[in-house]
């Protein structure tokens, strides 16, 4: 019932959806050219969009570059998905505090809900997030922080109209075109907006919107755009099968791989499905309070190796196959899924250029 067929909304009534979704005490976030990259981010209106910008991708390569277009989401992605949204990078989990008795008093964070409305999420990131649930809602171990945040979602999708050449998203199945996840789902043309809905919170929306009812040609030209995006993708990932990667593990390419890796952790950083934390308290020097905190971790820093006292990962080949062997194999038997939704960042963001699809064919195609 809330799934609906497309209708066209014009460019400048995008401004419009922006007006309901605030109406209905929604904060905004969206696409923003910061610092030389696109990154989501509180969003006014569409004028802060990035207007005409497109990416240039490779391994350890990422510029974006203005061209005369007036479309607002014709790149392909940034640094960061929307994971920082519902997993910050540094978040209080509790607090603990000397009451003036003596005794300790621990306390909660609130977890309140906030409404964010988060315009022009890709497919991949979109997948990525359907993985994050998986880990943080699983039903015996729901993260409090994570579900409070995911609820006030509401997700603007967009499919994409161009790919990067580090993209392979055809290769894992999850783009270029969104299936599901997405409140509403547009599909940028040169003279606006395709849009549907995906839910019933969508629907009441595009019921205030000012629309036209969708050509046949704007319609097949949005579904031409999408397979033209899969058709240029450059980048082929081989199939993992359970457990396959596992058993490479004596593979050659893994030295070659580990004398070029700087462990940075960038890879993981940037990754939209990576979930390594470490916790910690951070005490105030009166020792009266500390606040517990969760920080991102990396499976390439030596410190997330160290597990009781023993070192387990203590080189750098080790942490590299920690990192591909879940991400690729161990995370299917996990989730059900390989943990790579072809997103391509781990490679634009590594500073040794170090191409993950290249490796991975490399060690699963001739063992
Ligand atoms: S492993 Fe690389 S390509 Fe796959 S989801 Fe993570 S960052 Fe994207
Ligand atoms: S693969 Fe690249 S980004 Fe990842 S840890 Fe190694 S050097 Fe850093």
């Amino acid at each position: 019932m809330s799934h609906t067929a497309p209708a066209f909304l014009a460019r400048e009534d995008l401004n419009r959806l922006l007006q309901l979704l605030q109406g209905q005490g929604y904060r905004l976030c969206g696409p923003q050219v910061r610092d030389g990259t696109i990154v989501y981010d509180h969003l006014a209106d569409t004028a802060a969009l990035p207007r005409g910008w497109r990416d240039t991708q490779q391994p350890g390569h990422y510029r974006l570059q203005q061209h005369d277009s007036p479309r607002y989401f014709d790149w392909a992605n940034g640094p960061q998905a929307i994971k920082p949204l519902t997993f910050p990078a540094r978040e209080v989990l509790w607090e603990a505090r000397r009451r003036e008795s003596g005794e300790l008093e621990f306390i909660v964070p609130d977890q309140a809900l906030e409404k964010v409305a988060v315009i022009g999420v890709k497919a991949c990131d979109l997948a990525a997030l359907a993985l994050q649930d998986q880990h943080f809602l699983q039903a015996e171990y729901q993260d409090p922080g994570y579900l409070a945040r995911r609820k006030g979602l509401f997700l603007v999708g967009v499919n994409c109209s161009r790919a990067a050449a580090t993209c392979f998203c055809v290769s894992t199945g999850d783009g270029p075109a969104i299936e599901q996840g997405y409140d509403l789902l547009l599909d940028e043309l040169e003279e606006g907006f395709l849009i549907r809905s995906g839910s019933d919170s969508g629907a009441v929306l595009l019921a205030e919107l000012p629309l036209e009812a969708a050509l046949p040609g704007q319609i097949d030209a949005a579904e031409q755009q999408v397979q033209q995006v899969a058709r240029s993708q450059q980048r082929r990932l081989m199939p993992v099968s359970p457990g396959s990667l596992m058993q490479q593990r004596q593979h050659p390419q893994w030295d070659d791989v580990a004398d070029r890796c700087l462990a940075c952790g960038n890879c993981t950083q940037v990754c939209p499905t990576c979930f390594c934390h470490h916790q910690q308290d951070l005490l105030q020097l009166s020792g009266e309070a500390s606040e517990h905190q969760r920080e991102w971790d990396s499976c390439f820093s030596e410190s997330h190796g160290q597990l009781a006292g023993f070192q387990v990962r203590s080189t750098v080949k080790q942490r590299y196959q920690q990192w591909m062997t879940h991400k690729l194999d161990s995370w299917q038997e996990q989730y059900g899924r390989s943990g790579c939704t072809g997103c391509g960042r781990c490679m634009s963001w590594c500073p040794a250029a170090i191409d993950f699809v290249e490796e991975a064919n490399k060690i699963t195609g001739d063992g």
